[in-house]
């Protein structure tokens, strides 16, 4: 077998990213929206895409889709939108825009994987810079990363994932300044649950993308995810864009979906009274404590994060243990806000399994 001559070391060293068979769970692992979209929408969209000519190759820049996202998602004028199959791809094109030598990417830990991943993928040294005990920024130390590596990438959640808190916003602002011979990406994925955004200060800051995506708004399925900021940054970031990276049926869903942003906006604002609702009944159960959220999901922590996650999924509760991957992070667990009903079936489960 050539496999190993020909792969390289660290891939054939690495695991594929672990994605649990979820059927026959209650599935509140992954932040997904719980709600479908109403019969009526649901009927308009199915012959919205029935007429959507599947023997055409999609349009690299479809106007229509570019300009409804700019309007609808606040996007300010003489900002520039780069479109990804999902953030997951923008963050990629990030990477491999940005691999020379001695490049780093920063973020905060724990953070978001994709991060990480994406910077080993293309070679680029990876910073995680420790949150403090209290999940929020450690400036000394961030600082101190950014200076030690001039024009790295610097990426910060906001909300992050998986403390689920927003960073304040005056370090953030630091940090921007600080940057200034770097690039920051403020990732905005759960910003429909945080009421809060970057978005109107991009042209504040020249180093500044705000990036979001549709799938935690409840279109995790079609994998949309875009990047706003100045036409110097994503000119150059759409050099490695696959040409045809977002298809026909995503650009042909979101327009739809973005005539009809009531909807899921209103199912966002439902989620987001049940988080408040879920959080104290977390709270109540013995030995648990519930981390503050401004994401569709919650940080708790148990006496014993193993032994629960464990049990829940003996419950047929699939939600995510996060206590092996931080200090930080010891006996937590990660849920999803989920309907009023899941979230009654699994706080019963949790109340069960500790
Ligand atoms: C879920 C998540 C994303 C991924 O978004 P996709 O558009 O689904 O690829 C990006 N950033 C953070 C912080 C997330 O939690």
């Amino acid at each position: 077998m050539s496999v190993d001559q020909v792969i390289r070391p660290d891939v054939l060293a690495m695991s594929t990213y672990p994605v649990p068979d979820a059927s026959g769970f209650l599935k509140l692992d992954a932040m997904e929206n719980p709600y479908g979209l109403p019969e009526a929408l649901r009927t308009v969209l199915a012959q919205r895409l029935a007429d959507v000519a599947l023997n055409r190759y999609p349009a690299p820049r479809p106007q229509a889709l570019l300009e409804k996202l700019s309007r609808t998602m606040g996007v300010p004028a003489g900002a520039k939108l780069l479109l990804g199959n999902g953030s997951d791809e923008i963050i990629s094109m990030i990477a491999m825009a940005t691999a020379r030598p001695g490049a780093a990417v920063i973020a905060p830990m724990p953070g978001f994987v994709m991060y990480e991943m994406s910077s080993r993928f293309a070679g680029i040294e990876f910073v995680g810079v420790p949150l403090t005990a209290d999940f929020s920024l450690d400036m000394p130390a961030m600082l101190g990363a950014i200076a030690a590596h001039p024009g790295a990438v610097v990426y910060l959640a906001y909300p992050n994932n998986p403390t689920g808190n927003l960073f304040a916003d005056a370090d953030i602002e630091t940090l921007v300044r600080a940057a200034g011979n770097g690039l920051v990406v403020i990732d905005e994925a759960y910003q429909p649950f945080a009421g809060k955004t970057w978005m109107p200060r991009l042209p504040e800051f020249p180093n500044l993308l705000v990036m979001r995506t549709v799938s935690k708004l409840g279109l995790a399925g079609i994998r949309l995810g875009y990047v706003a900021g100045s036409a110097e940054w994503l000119d150059q970031l759409d050099k490695v864009r696959p040409p045809y990276n977002v298809n026909v049926l995503t650009q042909a869903c979101a327009e739809f979906m973005l005539d009809h942003l009531d909807v899921l906006d209103a199912q966002a604002a439902e989620l987001r009274a049940e988080r408040a609702r879920l959080a104290a009944t977390l709270a109540a159960l013995p030995g648990v404590t519930v981390f503050a959220s401004d994401a569709n999901f919650l940080l708790v922590r148990v006496p014993d994060a193993d032994k629960t996650h464990t049990s829940l999924l003996a419950h047929k509760v699939l939600i995510k243990n996060v206590g092996k991957m931080h200090v930080l992070l010891a006996n937590c667990l990660r849920l999803t806000v989920g309907t009023p009903t899941e979230n009654a079936a699994m706080a019963k489960a949790l109340a069960a399994s500790l």
